[in-house]
């Protein structure tokens, strides 16, 4: 669109300058910039790192005033978790707290880490305390050297949602690939941090201790259900991908959902 198209647009030049302004997503009444502007007080920003030797996601999740959430923080070696303070001071952002989908070792070797740099917070499904109790066996169970864990200091509440910089997200409960799985979910800004629940064109396994097929299942059948195909899904491994394309073309779930 350029200077020419009001020459050309039969309608009067007011009704044209409106019907622009709803296009381009601005307010009608109120001022561009102010709408925008408030607008953009709330986008939270997403940023992922893949790490350790399981190519596992760490998601930052950043708010505009600087606070960041680091969702499943997987950094295990000493250049993984420099990337993240670097990434950290070029972004000027301040870590805010620790959320985990569930506690399986690749999705927790960095939270030690993150505790002792910046004292944070800890969330975690209650279900997740054993797994952590048991993280240095289990990490020598795959020939890997004991990590540690420290113990959530708050424990999640899947029905009261998750509250974080005056945001509220869903915080389903998605047991069948482990036990204390939860969901991460912005409605209003529509996207999911899955875990390992769902990924692009596969699913979480169910064959780990505590796993359960059919829960899996119905977890999936839930996410589903309950959000818009639009929604855009970061999971634990792998590239993004949204719940419309999972529900038509990933072959675990075979028209099941559609
Ligand atoms: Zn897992
Ligand atoms: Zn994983």
């Amino acid at each position: 669109m350029n200077g020419m198209a009001p020459m050309l647009c039969p309608l009067p030049a007011f009704v044209f300058a409106r019907s622009m302004r709803l296009l381009l997503g601005l307010h009608p009444q109120l001022g561009g910039s102010v709408y925008l502007c408030l607008n953009s007080l709330r986008m939270l920003k997403i940023d992922h790192f893949t790490f350790n030797p399981f190519a596992e996601n760490t998601y930052v999740l950043s708010h505009p005033n600087g606070a960041c959430l680091l969702l499943d923080p997987g950094c295990q070696s000493a250049q993984e978790e420099q990337a993240l303070l670097d990434f950290f001071a070029e972004r000027n952002l301040q870590p805010d707290a620790v959320l985990l989908t569930h506690a399986h070792l690749d999705h927790v070797f960095g939270v030690q880490f993150l505790h002792r740099q910046f004292k944070l917070p800890i969330y975690a499904h209650p279900l997740s305390k054993g797994m952590i109790e048991r993280l240095p066996q289990i990490c020598q169970m795959y020939g890997l050297p004991p990590a540690q864990c420290p113990m959530p200091s708050h424990w999640l509440n899947p029905e009261a949602g998750f509250d974080w910089q005056g945001e509220h997200f869903d915080l389903p409960h998605l047991p069948g690939h482990s036990p204390d799985h939860v969901a991460l979910i912005h409605p209003d800004q529509g996207f999911a941090f899955s875990g390992d629940v769902l990924f692009r064109d596969s699913i979480g396994r169910s064959d780990l201790p505590g796993g359960n097929q059919e829960q899996l299942m119905e977890s999936i059948g839930h996410l589903l259900n309950a959000y818009p195909d639009s929604m855009q899904v970061y999971p634990g491994h792998g590239p993004s991908t949204t719940l419309g394309r999972e529900r038509k073309l990933n072959p675990y779930l075979s028209g099941r959902f559609s």
